[in-house]
């Protein structure tokens, strides 16, 4: 199929919920992908923080294929191995007791509202049910995780939406800290707001939300969707904010292109859910398990401080490049300001073979955490001409 035949079936036949850039991409590894006329380019997106070992990684094809030639499914009323050796590994790397999966970011954290509610409820029984959330935050497209959602552009149309979600003012201590009230069972952030435009939270203002919840039995639930599983240089990025949460959610590059999301329970949350209180039908499918194993096994110590060098390479050479007004982020997620429109700068950086993405005014950056030197000095020098012809 060609662009062409491509973009004439796709408004055909699909719903327009995306606007798409135009190209048909192809195939690719690593960090190199190609469209339909074999066009090359650097990839600076991993589908959106998903494709965490690049493309068609060698050691994840295996894992995967290997699974799906001897069991492809069961359901979750019979136990199998790759599910109870990701969950395994999961725990191991978090200092978190137990896991559910299910298949994608939302879902996981719809997840976590409802182990909070219950938790609080079985403990302070009705009345104390308010998640409270960050302003400019993103938590998913499902109605509750949309109403979690502190930004006015997503509470359109849809009404009505999910009950009980108040928001405070990120990096605002005192705000946060005075609407902890009675009523509230959960707080819920991310350490640094992906969709928001990569907005990384303060260590003093999340270590304070922390005590707080300690103090109050408010449990602390970090949405790791985007910023999970080694993407800012620790394996979850709240082990750089000094805290240990009560609930986390992750998903995006868990699965390393497979659907996959996963709820992690702490100590005081572990046994919260009984039988039939929650579940998926494709939840810790075998394939994407299998996948899940290979992705948490390549993640250890030495990859990880790869990451937090390619990360500050990435940013030094960045900060000294023409019309860059700041770059904010962790490790290999990165939010670039520039004093120009960031749209069409990202349009004309496609045309010279590099993927990005945006978030808010910002170019954002997630490259495959397992980027070579000569790939990331390729884009990097996409991005500098670009920028230095505007
Ligand atoms: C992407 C994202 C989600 C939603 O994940 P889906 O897999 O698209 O449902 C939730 N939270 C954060 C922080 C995200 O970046």
């Amino acid at each position: 199929m060609d662009f062409q035949t491509a973009k004439q079936q796709d408004e055909t036949y699909l719903i327009h919920s995306y606007s798409r850039f135009p190209v048909l991409l192809t195939k690719g590894k690593g960090a190199a992908v190609q469209d339909d006329t074999g066009k090359a380019y650097i990839d600076f997106t991993s589908g959106i923080g998903v494709n965490a070992l690049g493309f068609c990684d060698d050691g994840w094809i295996a894992a995967v294929t290997n699974q799906l030639n001897t069991l492809q499914h069961t359901s979750n009323l019979y136990y199998t191995e790759p599910c109870i050796r990701a969950a395994k590994l999961l725990c191991e790397k978090s200092g978190m007791q137990k896991v559910f999966f299910g298949n994608s970011g939302a879902e996981a954290n719809e997840g976590v509202i409802k182990a909070a509610r219950k938790y609080s409820f079985l403990k302070y029984g009705e009345g104390r049910s308010k998640i409270l959330a960050l302003v400019n935050s993103f938590h998913g497209r499902t109605m509750a995780t949309l109403s979690a959602t502190g930004q006015d552009v997503y509470h359109n149309y849809f009404f009505p939406f999910v009950d009980g979600f108040v928001f405070a003012n990120a990096n605002d201590t005192a705000d946060t800290l005075a609407k902890m009230t009675e009523d509230v069972c959960a707080v819920m952030l991310e350490t640094v707001q992906g969709e928001g435009g990569v907005v990384p939270l303060d260590r003093a203002y999340v270590q304070a939300v922390a005590a707080a919840c300690k103090q109050k039995d408010i449990l602390l639930i970090v949405d790791e969707v985007q910023t999970g599983i080694g993407r800012t240089g620790t394996f979850f990025s709240y082990e750089q904010f000094g805290i240990q949460p009560d609930l986390v959610s992750c998903a995006k590059g868990l699965g390393g292109g497979l659907p996959i999301g996963a709820v992690l329970f702490g100590e005081k949350t572990e046994t919260v859910f009984g039988a039939g209180d929650h579940g998926s039908t494709f939840g810790g499918n075998p394939v994407v398990c299998a996948g899940a194993v290979h992705i948490l096994e390549t993640i250890d110590d030495a990859f990880l401080a790869e990451v937090q060098k390619k990360g500050a390479y990435l940013r030094g050479r960045i900060e000294a490049m023409p019309h860059v007004q700041s770059v904010a982020g962790l490790g290999m997620m990165l939010g670039i300001q520039l004093d120009v429109d960031a749209k069409p700068v990202i349009h004309t950086l496609l045309e010279a073979g590099l993927l990005v993405l945006s978030a808010k005014t910002k170019i954002r950056l997630l490259p495959p955490l397992t980027i070579s030197q000569d790939e990331l000095d390729k884009g990097l020098s996409i991005l500098e001409n670009t920028l230095q012809a505007l």
